[in-house]
């Protein structure tokens, strides 16, 4: 036999990251500018990163709670102000783990869940993990999930919904009212809904986002590395009815055993850690390339997280795989919508950079676009 025939089917089709594929086509290069990355660039701040050492010198190094360290679990559910006692919560290596365990726990092999398009690629990797069929909800042009494009795609075997807000890739963010409307809707179908809200704390809109209430067919999922930029840390958690959480915790148990001890530490201190200074400088960004990458492209009316959904222009005539690869040549790496879609059409603008690198990256962008016509 051939090493490769001791690879099991479900193994095979799962993919590569697509992001990591356009980040090693860069990597020989000196001076690029690095546009694919989704992650913070500042550190954890100081006083976490003291906190989770103290623990490791105070002897807290042995397995903790599967579900998770009481107090950082009493803490995350007084922070979101959660008195209901039927709410509990399960903190998880990362929020990739939360979702991964939220999907084992509520979803049998066959069921249809409704992502909408364009989406997390871990999302669909792991429905094909868990031989869940996703049902894609075609989202273009306004990239905005609604009721009305749900309907378009709901089956009587459609179980759940996955909902992203703030959205990787589009930045775009569900309001308090569009997002009541499609979590009563889903209500009224019976759709486990998964709330990936790990981008919140990068609301760059006027309006302060909060679920109306958990219900018991939503799950919420957030993390600390976005927020805390922990992300080689690994921490995340999500928010449930207690029998969910219960069952959730259960398959941890058996898949992960728990979050790591230490890290948990760090995040208590974390939650009182004030990050103001680090999202304003998000949102000074955000508000720049708003400003001026519209002046040549179009772009998503992206209101949070770090991302922009960006069209390559149609005159160019070109995929947005061939414009990334042409952009690389240029030294600026963007990741193409095909990675995030069914559709082949825009790219991924990151934030995670200066001003400086995002103005030159702009420039680059604005030169392709005037030399390719
Ligand atoms: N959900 C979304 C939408 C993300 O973009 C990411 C990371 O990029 C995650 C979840 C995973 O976060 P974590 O690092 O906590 O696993």
């Amino acid at each position: 036999m051939k090493v490769e025939d001791f690879i099991s089917n479900r193994a095979r089709i799962v993919d590569g990251s697509g992001i990591r594929k356009m980040s090693e086509l860069s990597q020989n290069m000196i001076k690029s500018i690095n546009l694919s990355v989704g992650q913070p660039d500042f550190d954890v701040p100081s006083n976490i990163i003291e906190a989770m050492y103290l623990a490791a010198k105070e002897g807290k190094n042995k397995y903790p709670p599967t579900q998770g360290i009481d107090e950082l679990r009493r803490k995350i559910l007084e922070k979101k102000n959660i008195k209901n006692s039927d709410i509990d919560v399960v903190i998880t290596p990362g929020a990739t783990a939360a979702i991964f365990i939220a999907l084992t726990t509520c979803f049998n092999e066959q069921d249809e869940i409704l992502i909408a398009d364009p989406y997390y690629v871990q999302y669909i990797e792991m429905l094909k993990i868990l031989n869940i069929r996703p049902s894609i909800v075609d989202t273009y042009p306004d990239f905005k999930l609604s009721v009305e494009k749900i309907k378009r795609y709901i089956t009587p075997k459609t179980k759940g919904i996955i909902i992203n807000s703030p959205n990787n890739p589009t930045g775009v963010l569900l309001k308090n009212n569009e997002l009541e409307e499609i979590l009563q809707y889903a209500r009224n179908n019976n759709l486990v809904v998964i709330y990936d809200e790990i981008y919140k704390d990068y609301n760059f809109s006027k309006e302060k986002i909060n679920l109306a209430d958990i219900y018991n067919n939503v799950i919420v999922i957030n993390g600390f590395s976005k927020s805390y930029a922990m992300t080689g840390w690994r921490l995340g958690y999500a928010i449930a009815n207690k029998i969910i959480v219960e069952r959730m915790t259960r398959i941890q148990a058996q898949i992960y055993t728990s979050a790591a001890s230490i890290i948990q530490y760090g995040a208590i201190e974390a939650l009182d850690t004030d990050m103001t200074l680090f999202i304003d400088t998000y949102k000074e960004r955000h508000k720049y390339v708003k400003n001026n990458l519209s002046k040549y492209y179009n772009i998503s009316n992206s209101e949070g997280g770090f991302y922009f959904f960006v069209e390559v222009p149609k005159e160019l005539n070109m995929t947005a795989t061939e414009f990334c690869k042409y952009a690389i040549t240029k030294n600026l790496v963007l990741i193409p919508g095909k990675v995030f879609s069914q559709y082949d059409t825009h790219f991924r603008f990151s934030i995670c950079q200066n001003i400086k690198e995002l103005k030159d990256a702009i420039n680059i962008l604005k030169l392709i676009k005037e030399k390719v016509k």
